[in-house]
């Protein structure tokens, strides 16, 4: 049987899932229909941030206030606080030290 590998774009998915009521989803039945027939090799989630330029700011997707200010990888400023926007509460999904 051929074999596949599943790459699941973690952003785009969390998204899709929070318009959708954020369903709880089983990751092996989810790639085995994403395979469609063919037998799963392998299963890659990756989730990153798009990319933004030289001088890189990330708004928040209820208030559209700057969230993230980055300078190369560092952060330089953040308004996330446990996983929300400081100014609204929306949910920021991803891990923010
Ligand atoms: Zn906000």
């Amino acid at each position: 049987m051929p074999l596949s590998a599943v790459y699941i774009d973690g952003g785009y998915l969390t998204n899709v899932l929070r318009a959708l009521g954020k369903p709880r989803i089983d990751y092996a039945q989810f790639a085995a229909w994403c395979a469609q027939g063919f037998e799963v090799f392998r299963v890659y989630y990756y989730d990153c941030l798009p990319y933004q330029g030289p001088m890189p700011s990330w708004s928040c997707p209820g208030c559209n206030a700057r969230l993230v200010y980055r300078k190369g990888l560092s952060i330089q400023e953040s308004s996330i606080l446990d996983q929300e926007c400081e100014f609204c509460g929306y949910e920021i999904a991803g891990a923010w030290d």
